[in-house]
């Protein structure tokens, strides 16, 4: 391996400028040649390709999003797609690639791999949705921000006697409600993951709560849920209509995906930046960067793909015992 591409690809998320920064000055370190793909895979079959210097890299340690963009490509999932994107590869002379992404990312490289690119995978996404991996760069960040307006929407609610349906993000998974959710305080916390009972789980938990003196509540929602119930705006009118509690519907949206990286974000980002080129560096390719039990490790990347994960039970279970 001479010349090693990184590319940004599915949904942006805080901490993948550290990741960037972390695979192009190891890269650099290693005597490699750093090549920087615009656009996720789009660059690859579009050649939006140049060549990364230590110093491209620099004063983006602190920034959200990615500064070589994102995209979603399906061109990319075609033979005829990826064949151009092998074309291309190789007239830039690239013999290896770092895909920072989810999921569908990993699956893009591992077809990728089968033209004849060594690949490697690093997990990016605020949603904490790949399997393999304990975390994900961006989650902490996206949690840090939904922390932040959850406790504001405390205070109005507090001071009007209001319920407060809060949206998150989380299509497949609800990771970032249910912390958020015991982070802050949520009456009831609703995940994708989990079945409820509107009438049972939400109507009867705040008359409940009404009878105990409490005076505002907090329901925090993942936004996978919303196609199955409608979302916070629906969700409140409804909750509004049975209880005759004043209730209002706020939905994050793309807020949750910008901002400056926590420090933690960093410096997972950066560490894992540097494990992925190292591997490179010692002929080991065809592999996903994780974090399993405080640790990062590198798993095969059919392996990491077969992988499934749940959400944290016991966390759901406790979650319940805290709203009474
Ligand atoms: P996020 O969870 O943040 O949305 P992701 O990486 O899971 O991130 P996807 O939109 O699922 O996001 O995938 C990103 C891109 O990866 C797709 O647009 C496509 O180009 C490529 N991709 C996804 N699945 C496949 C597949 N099965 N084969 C080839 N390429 C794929």
């Amino acid at each position: 391996i001479k010349t090693i591409g990184v590319l940004t690809s599915g949904g942006d998320a805080p901490g993948m400028n550290a990741a960037i920064r972390a695979v192009v000055r190891s890269g650099i370190y290693y005597g490699f040649k750093m090549l920087g793909v615009r656009k996720g895979y789009n660059g690859l079959i579009t050649g939006d390709i140049s060549e990364m210097t230590a110093r491209n890299v620099s004063d983006i340690i602190h920034r959200g999003g990615t500064i070589l963009q994102t995209a979603r490509c399906k061109a990319f999932t075609t033979e005829e797609g990826m064949q151009k994107a092998m074309s291309i590869s190789r007239a830039f002379g690239m013999d290896a690639l770092v895909v920072i992404g989810g999921d569908g990312s990993y699956r893009g490289a591992r077809d990728f791999s089968k033209f004849g690119m060594k690949v490697m995978g690093l997990p990016g996404t605020i949603d904490n949705d790949i399997a393999s991996s304990d975390y994900t760069i961006g989650y902490d960040t996206a949690m840090n921000t939904v922390q932040d307006a959850l406790d504001k929407i405390r205070d109005t609610a507090y001071s009007h006697e209001r319920c407060s349906v809060l949206e998150v993000m989380g299509r497949r998974a609800g990771h970032i409600a249910l912390n958020v959710g015991i982070a802050g305080g949520a009456e009831v916390i609703l995940l994708p993951e989990k079945e409820f009972d509107f009438d049972k789980d939400i109507i009867r938990k705040i008359i409940q709560g009404r009878n105990n003196g409490k005076k505002n509540y907090i329901i925090i929602l993942a936004e996978g849920i919303s196609e199955k119930i409608g979302g916070a705006l629906e969700l409140a009118k409804k909750i509004e209509d049975l209880t005759g509690i004043e209730t209002r519907g706020t939905v994050l949206g793309y807020i949750q995906r910008g901002g400056s990286p926590t420090i933690q974000d960093r410096v997972m980002a950066s560490a894992m930046g540097v494990k992925a080129v190292e591997l490179l560096r010692d002929g080991v390719f065809n592999r996903i960067i994780s974090v399993k039990d405080a640790k990062i490790v590198d798993l095969d990347i059919d392996e990491a793909l077969s992988m499934k994960k749940d959400i944290d039970q016991d966390l759901l279970r406790m979650s319940s015992i805290l709203s009474i």
